[in-house]
């Protein structure tokens, strides 16, 4: 079995912890030592670099390549995959060694990565996002055509009442999935629904969570509206995702359950970037991004005052892959510190996927994801650029 060594680098281990100087030694995958002095088979010489645990998104539609609704409608559903392959390369450039794909990724894409048969990101996937008729996941447009195509793989995510939801769960967990993504209330992309409206009611809600929790699964929620968020966090859902319309109520709620926020601040700029650049969307689409644009970050900063756990996630796919960590300039805008802002993309993203005996931290025993950054890693705005290599699992898989 070789080992290498990563030497006279500075480590910023995921903690929140100070910068400490620091060898790291890898073997079989997984980091085996951290110290001073150490040697192996292989050295890489990281002087005047740092090296960070692999980078989390904990919200990316990998199988996503454009919100252009012409584009999408003349897309052939094989092309998405071969697309897939590409994103996910560019994601691995931008230090992010693990997902959560809140939809769009089956699982022969999460498992053609696990074997080693493309590259691609450690992922979990949610497969296709569970919504109630004419929510968030329901994509029947005003002509009466549905711009989705359910597959085997892949159900359609629309259900009504207990009895389809328990169903569709047990669909989903059937189909592979790793977590379950619930929209709780409408959302600015789908062609009708209303971001300020709560989706879903309780019992629906609470037939869901008992069915992951059964099979062992986290639930997330796509939660916009005051209500759709409480409702979720009532029905004990691990995390709210964009979060745009938090009130100092639904904060406390968090606050309480141990709630985690995954605020996607890059997701509307991302809509708007995209219309700018000759996107086409309809008009009720761009006049619900430019509602819901400015509240989304009040609400975040008003979660990050409180204290609510932040784990970083950005919705790639509705804009580029690769461009994920513009994601922490937006957070530290919002209120983290640097510091907080990459605990968020490292550890408590580990935590919220339920990974952190494996991954989030540099420490021995885990595994040897490693980013290795030039310059100041606190320089978050520059972080994407001074990324000098990514390793997964003690492979390089991206830089040099
Ligand atoms: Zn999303």
């Amino acid at each position: 079995m070789t080992s290498a060594v990563f030497t006279g680098g500075q480590i910023f281990d995921g903690t929140g912890a100070a910068l400490a100087g620091g060898d790291i030694r890898v073997e079989d995958g997984r980091i085996t030592d951290i110290g001073t002095g150490l040697t192996g088979d292989v050295e890489i010489d990281v002087s005047g670099k740092t090296i960070l645990p692999g980078l989390f998104d904990c919200h990316v539609h990998l199988t996503t390549s454009t919100i252009d609704t012409v584009e999408r409608l003349n897309t052939p559903l094989s092309y998405r995959f071969y697309q897939a392959i590409h994103n996910m390369q560019t994601t691995l450039d931008a230090g992010v060694t693990s997902v959560r794909d809140a939809s769009g990724a089956d699982l022969g894409v999460k498992r053609a990565v696990d074997n080693g048969l493309v590259a691609g990101p450690r992922m979990q996937i949610s497969i296709a996002m569970l919504s109630q008729t004419g929510g968030h996941g329901d994509s029947h447009v005003l002509c009466g055509a549905e711009v989705r195509v359910p597959y085997p793989g892949a159900p359609s995510g629309v259900v009504d009442g207990p009895d389809e939801m328990r169903k569709r769960v047990r669909e989903l967990i059937r189909e592979g999935a790793s977590v379950i993504k619930v929209a709780t209330s409408g959302g600015v992309l789908s062609p009708i629904s209303d971001p300020t409206r709560g989706h879903l009611r309780d019992a629906e809600l609470d037939v869901l969570v008992e069915e992951a929790t059964a099979a062992g699964l986290h639930v997330m929620a796509h939660a916009q509206a005051t209500d759709g968020i409480k409702a979720a966090i009532r029905a004990g859902i691990r995390s709210i995702e964009h979060g745009i319309y938090l009130d100092d109520e639904a904060v406390q709620m968090m606050l309480d359950r141990g709630t985690y926020l995954v605020p996607t601040l890059l997701a509307p700029r991302m809509v708007v970037e995209a219309a700018d650049g000759g996107s086409r969307l309809s008009d009720r689409v761009l006049e619900k991004v430019h509602m819901v644009i400015e509240a989304h970050t009040d609400s975040i900063s008003r979660a990050i005052d409180a204290g609510v756990k932040i784990a970083m996630g950005t919705d790639s796919g509705v804009g580029p892959h690769g461009q994920n960590l513009r994601e922490l300039g937006l957070m530290v805008e919002a209120g983290l510190t640097p510091t907080q802002a990459l605990v968020a993309t490292t550890k408590t993203a580990s935590e919220l996927l339920g990974v952190e005996t494996d991954l989030g931290t540099i420490e021995a025993g885990k595994l040897a994801d490693l980013v290795v950054v030039d310059g100041d890693p606190l320089d978050v705005d520059h972080l994407q650029e001074n990324i000098v290599g990514v390793y997964k699992g003690g492979e390089l898989v991206a830089g040099r």
